[in-house]
């Protein structure tokens, strides 16, 4: 099922025209479908019926309070990589014991930020950080459950900026020193072993890499208990990938994933967790932006229009393919263009030689799959606005995210005396 469909030669998310959008909020825009979102939820969760199983949301993917809060209520939690992100998932309703915490560089603020909230469980990725929450969660008076995310050493796939359990990465702990790490956990004081933690990568398009990892880790869990260890958690990340339209076969279906999961850790006798983002978040949403001008060349044809790379970054930072859509196509012969953004780099490319009706300035376009790893990455290189997001329910929209004005943006800047008087 799609929620971004053309009806009457108009493109729609769910009931709503993308034309009233720009009109109402003006271009660039993210724009989500909350039947999308819930939709993803429910499929990913639905796999997993009758399972001891937590689904914590990969926040990262698209951390919006709107989204956050879609998801607390149906149920999801966190996997939150930041204070900040604890900050939002808490604020959405998400019940801390709910919330798992991943990331290669907690503060002790972050930490304590955390303990005090009472989180399910930290994923602790290295020995220094071991002893960072030992030491802070024994001054609390509180214990810590953690996990320690292990390196399986497994090539997932995808691009190389977004695998992460191999060797060279920088994340998790090295296979060969998991025993030793466990048992130097075991007898610090505020850390409460509990499980084990991978995440091998994102945009994995194949089951394959995560049978390898769940065999490898069912290996370690078995030491470990043998050890005197209590595992009760495995913790098997995110990284499921999802159809971006690029003509490449399509990823497993979630309930594919989850069939496989579930007679791969059949005998484990553990709490399952699960981080996925993308496979969420992805598909729900698209950016919207309106064409600037058009500028015929000699060998290609260009499509400006106003959204760039400062709002999706994915095409610049990974090569990464979104498919482009015209809001209202025109009938007639397609062009082939490349559709560029307006900053200052080559590098802000969204496609090259893509197919289109005729465009013509003021029309709009939609980047598709831009729901993840989007919005959460936009920045205000050129002094360009945050991007705003709005977000679809049914003949519904509302805006969840503001577009900051100049006067807000230049407002948290300071020119000191020691310049201004010189
Ligand atoms: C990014 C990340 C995820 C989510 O990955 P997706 O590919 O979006 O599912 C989950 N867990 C950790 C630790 C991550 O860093």
């Amino acid at each position: 099922m799609r929620y971004f469909l053309q009806k009457n030669g108009a493109l729609h998310c769910e009931d709503v025209a993308l034309s009233d959008i720009a009109e109402a909020v003006g271009t660039p825009v993210y724009v989500y479908s909350a039947a999308t979102l819930a939709r993803h939820y429910d499929v990913f969760a639905k796999g997993f019926d009758g399972t001891d199983a937590l689904i914590a949301y990969s926040v990262k993917a698209n951390s919006n309070l709107a989204v956050l809060t879609l998801l607390a209520k149906r149920g999801a939690g966190a996997d939150v990589v930041s204070g900040g992100e604890l900050t939002r998932a808490l604020r959405a309703g998400i019940s801390p014991n709910k919330i798992v915490f991943s990331g290669v560089g907690k503060t002790g603020d972050e930490m304590r930020l955390a303990l005090s909230a009472g989180i399910y469980q930290f994923n602790v990725e290295s020995a220094a950080e071991l002893e960072a929450l030992s030491n802070i969660a024994a001054q609390m008076k509180v214990n810590a459950s953690i996990a320690f995310r292990v390196n399986p050493d497994v090539a997932a796939g995808g691009h190389e900026k977004i695998s992460t359990g191999k060797k060279e990465n920088k994340f998790g702990i090295a296979w060969d020193d998991a025993r030793v790490l466990y048992a130097r956990a075991a007898k610090l004081p505020g850390i409460r072993v509990q499980g084990v933690d991978v995440h091998i990568g994102s945009q994995i398009t194949q089951l394959e890499p995560y049978e390898r990892t769940i065999e490898k880790i069912g290996g370690l869990i078995a030491d470990l208990r043998q050890d005197g260890h209590a595992i009760e958690t495995f913790d098997l990340g995110g990284g499921l990938g999802i159809p971006y339209g690029d003509g490449t076969a399509d990823p497993p279906l979630p309930s594919a994933y989850a069939k496989m999961v579930r007679r791969a850790t059949d005998a484990l006798d553990v709490r399952l967790i699960f981080e996925p983002g993308r496979v969420i978040a992805g598909n729900a949403g698209a950016l919207l932006s309106r064409v600037i001008y058009t500028k015929p060349g000699e060998t290609r044809n260009f499509l400006i229009v106003d959204a760039a790379m400062n709002d999706l970054i994915r095409p610049a930072l990974y090569g990464a393919y979104h498919g482009v859509e015209a809001v209202s196509p025109k009938p007639g012969d397609t062009v082939s263009y490349d559709i560029v953004g307006p900053v200052c780099e080559s590098g802000d490319t969204f496609a090259v030689q893509r197919n289109m009706p005729q465009m013509s300035a003021g029309d709009l376009v939609v980047f598709h799959s831009a729901g993840a790893y989007g919005a959460v990455q936009a920045n205000q290189y050129n002094t360009r606005p945050l991007v705003p997001e709005v977000l679809v329910s049914g003949g519904e929209f509302a805006i969840i995210r503001k577009r900051p004005d100049y006067e807000q943006i230049l407002s948290t800047e300071t020119v000191p005396d020691f310049i201004k008087n010189r």
